[in-house]
């Protein structure tokens, strides 16, 4: 029963290691790295607690060396899934009446293992299956186990938000988990999202069926085994690698669906919502529906603003993990009288980024995830070279021959509807629109209606009201906005993250407001001695 209100405090978030040369963090990550290059991990489904190995084997490479394969996975069928729902649905009843402080606590050393004993271990495997440099993989890390501490504070809060008391009653809410399971779809940019689409139902004690993405098998098996090795009992998380529309089409046509808590681009979710429309007449409970999807992030940058901090932003927030963060930045406006410094900026800084592999700790703009993506992105770097409207003002390079690499590439575009200021890329590519300094205000209408999305922007300027005013216009553009600051990085417990329009749901990773969508309250109401005398009563 969730009957205790004694809560968790508010943790600190996990500190970011300086894996700087020479360190032993270092040397021990570089050794685990080496171990893990030389062998090839066979990936299970994981269902009941217990390993299913189907025998419909596909393969995970490594997206900077991509002859390499660094995993053998085995495929889920509709079989299976319909296995991992009666699984789910088994171990529903006892994790929802398990004492919240007890799935806290299964949560929290999970935390504690990541941050611990398995650190290098799932760095390594990130850095690896999903191509980050150690400081990205580490600030994803640290992220998965906030999330994870986080969620216990959380979940603790909410429980103790009761009604007001009143004399001869007694009036409670009882948050009661989803009647159902919750599919997790998760996706290949962070390892701390696919952990945490799973662990904020369960926390609230739901149960999941895992449908991780392909290209980030490797790390979101090793973060099952952890989960399983903190105690979370059988059948709480069921992790099934496999193809999209398989699983998704077979836990979305069960009555027993209770939700969805979805990470990727804007079409998947939009047809699993289709899907879950078209099945409305057999559920026992409306799903509840949560997804966080594609951005068009944008850099507003007022004619105030300092030349070299837009340059800076612009240069983390476009090329950082090769533009594959949903909040990287991919279009700008920029006033006429600062391009020139701005982009001087951006081409210094490009200069000294050195594009290349995970293995060697000076680069950092590694691969994109794989060859689709690669394809779709040099496409939009060729298109470009051909276009009138656009030209390539730094960058423009791509070669995928041992592994796939985009080199950091800024486009200058007349046109503010520009294919590559309207479309989400997913790569190292930022579009700049340049407008006359007194068009500003045609510039933020279109800045507010160039873009289905409503993720991240951010606006520089050192006029402070200019700024308000432009954050004030653009108020439906982002749902993460930033004064002065890039696009990118938000932190559990200090940005809640998540957009709206075309970028989804809105419902806010990493605060209690997620965690509310994983409840489904009841209110109980109890007399303590009830009235015999109706008059003046009905
Ligand atoms: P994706 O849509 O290709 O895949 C996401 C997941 O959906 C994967 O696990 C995939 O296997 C699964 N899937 C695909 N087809 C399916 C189907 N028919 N039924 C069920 N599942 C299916 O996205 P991706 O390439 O993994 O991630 C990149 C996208 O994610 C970008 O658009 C990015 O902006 C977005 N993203 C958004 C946020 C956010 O918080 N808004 C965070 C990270 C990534």
């Amino acid at each position: 029963m969730n009957n205790s209100i004694a809560t968790f405090p508010v943790p600190q978030n996990e500190p970011v290691k300086n894996y700087a040369p020479g360190t032993q963090a270092l040397k021990e990550l570089d050794a685990e790295l080496k171990r893990q290059s030389k062998q090839i991990v066979e990936i299970p489904l994981i269902i009941d607690g217990r390993e299913v190995k189907t025998g419909d084997i596909g393969k995970v490479v490594e997206p900077n060396d991509h002859k390499h394969v660094i995993a053998k996975y085995h495929k889920a069928g509709e079989k299976d899934v319909k296995m991992a729902i009666a699984a789910a649905m088994k171990a529903h009843e006892a994790w929802g009446e398990t004492d919240w402080r007890v799935r806290a606590s299964i949560l929290l050393k999970a935390g504690e293992l990541i941050a611990g004993k398995y650190r290098e271990k799932i760095n390594a495997s990130i850095m690896l299956g999903q191509s980050k440099d150690i400081f990205q993989s580490e600030i994803d890390l640290c992220e998965l186990v906030d999330f994870l501490r986080y969620n216990a504070a959380f979940a603790g809060q909410i429980y103790a938000m009761q009604p007001k008391p009143d004399a001869g009653m007694i009036n409670t809410l009882e948050y009661r988990p989803l009647e159902g399971f919750v599919l997790a779809v998760t996706p290949f940019n962070f390892s701390s999202i696919d952990s945490n689409l799973n662990m904020s139902p369960v926390m609230m004690g739901n149960t999941t069926l895992w449908k991780p993405s392909s290209t980030a098998y490797l790390s979101n098996y090793y973060i099952m085994q952890v989960f399983m090795e903190a105690g979370l009992p059988a059948g709480v998380v069921n992790f099934l690698p496999g193809k999209g529309s398989v699983i998704g089409n077979a836990a979305v046509a069960s009555k027993d669906l209770g939700g969805i808590h979805f990470t990727g681009s804007s079409s998947t979710f939009n047809g699993l919502w289709k899907s879950v429309g078209m099945n409305i007449d057999h559920y026992k409970t409306f799903p509840r529906l949560v997804g966080e999807t594609g951005g068009k992030d944008f850099i507003f940058v007022h004619k105030s603003a300092d030349a070299d901090a837009v340059a800076n932003a612009a240069f983390c927030a476009s090329f950082g993990y090769a533009g594959q963060k949903c909040s990287a930045c991919s279009r700008m406006y920029c006033p006429k009288s600062l391009w020139d410094s701005v982009l001087k900026g951006i081409k210094k800084r490009i200069g000294e980024a050195k594009v290349g592999g995970i293995m060697d700790h000076n680069n950092v703009v590694n691969a994109v995830i794989d060859e689709a993506s690669f394809d779709k992105i040099a496409a939009a770097i060729e298109f470009v070279k051909k276009s009138k409207d656009g030209k390539i003002v730094a960058g423009g390079k791509h070669d995928k021959s041992v592994g796939y690499f985009i080199y950091p590439t800024v486009i200058e575009t007349s046109n503010p509807h520009f294919k590559t200021m309207e479309e989400e890329l997913f790569g190292p590519v930022l579009t700049v629109y340049v407008y006359d300094d007194n068009k500003l205000d045609k510039t933020l209408e279109l800045c507010e209606s160039t873009s289905p999305y409503g993720l991240t922007g951010s606006v520089f300027g050192n006029d402070r009201l200019a700024c308000e005013d432009i954050c004030r216009k653009l108020r439906y553009c982002a749902g993460n906005f930033y004064i002065n600051d890039k696009t990118t990085g938000a932190v559990v417990g200090y940005q809640p993250f998540g957009g709206s329009r075309a970028s989804g749901t809105n419902d806010k990773a990493g605060s209690m407001l997620n965690l509310l969508r994983w409840v489904t309250v009841r209110a109980i109401k109890e007399v303590l001695v009830p009235p015999t005398n109706w008059k003046g009563t009905i």
